[in-house]
């Protein structure tokens, strides 16, 4: 089995060609939870959301989030009703965040949510958030703390921000499937996702770094070219996080428990001992390469 750590773009952009190669049994996700919310009573989940949506054939991958051909109706209708959300949440979509609300409002944890949501969909691969306790990752503006999803998906991440916060009620912890999944993989591989808002967040549960530090196989891919994320806020994130917005950057907070650290072919930062791939999966054919050259790299781990 392999586990990979997870935000809802770059790993998913990985895990659509690992699915070619591998048995969907054989693939663990453990997934960034810090940009949940509740939003009109419903749960929303974006990163677990994309990677459910990835295995069950129905994501929309031009966005890499919610579902493909979804309708607004009621998001729409809301908006008539004097209700405004600032995401625009599908129909289909909506299904799935009022069936995890009435699940946790059940009293069933989000880990048991997520594996019945990924039954429904007829997922074999395990998917596991990464704690069962709620954490949410803030950015420090100038008008203040305002929710990640807020900031980048409302303004469009237009905000001078200088501080990112995960805001808890009791320090969040890894679950037991979680650890157990790391401990029982070949590999750990983490995505190409945001440092930032996605893997630190899995990284600072309790249990998560230590997992890994004693784990033999854990490999990492870049998210950045040179001073740019391929995609998204990550290097203004980087910056508001004490860090440089590069490979460089990157490669300092995951350091401590990696043994392979692949960066792009045409990215200008040097690393010693890092490694050089195509990492930009622009279409399914590579990322079905990158998918290709980490198997080698895991069966030579
Ligand atoms: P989010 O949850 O939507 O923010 O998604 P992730 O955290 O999973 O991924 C966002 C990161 O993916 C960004 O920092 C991008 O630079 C990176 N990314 C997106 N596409 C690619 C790609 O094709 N190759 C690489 N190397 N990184 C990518």
């Amino acid at each position: 089995m392999i586990t990979f750590l997870s935000g809802g773009t770059g790993t998913p952009k990985l895990l659509r060609g690992m699915l070619e190669l591998l048995e969907e049994r054989d693939i663990a996700v453990v997934v960034n939870t810090a940009e949940d919310m509740w939003l009109s009573g419903n749960h929303l989940s974006p990163d677990i959301d994309t990677v459910m949506y990835l295995f069950a054939g129905i994501l929309d991958t031009g966005r890499w989030w919610g579902i493909r051909d979804d309708t607004y109706v009621t998001h729409d209708l809301l908006a008539n009703l004097g209700i405004e959300e600032f995401i625009a949440v599908g129909d289909q979509d909506r299904a799935v965040h009022v069936a995890r609300g009435e699940m946790l409002r059940s009293g069933m944890r989000l880990t048991e949510a997520t594996t019945a949501l990924c039954g429904k969909f007829g997922i074999r691969a395990t998917v596991l958030p990464m704690t069962d306790s709620a954490v949410t990752t803030y950015v420090k503006t100038r008008r203040g703390e305002m929710h990640f999803q807020e900031y980048w998906v409302k303004h469009r991440g237009d905000v001078a921000i200088d501080g990112v916060v995960r805001r808890y009620r009791e320090p969040p912890a890894a679950t037991r499937e979680v650890i157990e999944a790391i401990e029982a993989s070949d590999a750990v591989v983490i995505g190409p996702s945001n440092p930032v808002t996605s893997i630190s967040p899995i990284l600072e549960c309790a249990g998560v770094r230590e997992a890994l530090r004693r784990h033999r196989c854990v490999i990492a891919i870049s998210p950045f070219i040179g001073d740019a994320p391929i995609s998204g806020p990550a290097a203004a994130l980087m910056r508001a996080f004490g860090k440089e917005p590069s490979s460089a950057g990157t490669y300092s907070l995951y350091e401590d428990f990696l043994n392979a650290f692949i960066q792009d072919i045409r990215d200008p930062v040097e690393i010693e001992g890092a490694l050089r791939q195509d990492t930009l999966m622009v279409h399914r054919g590579k990322s079905l390469d990158l998918a290709k050259y980490l198997l080698t790299l895991i069966y030579g781990c």
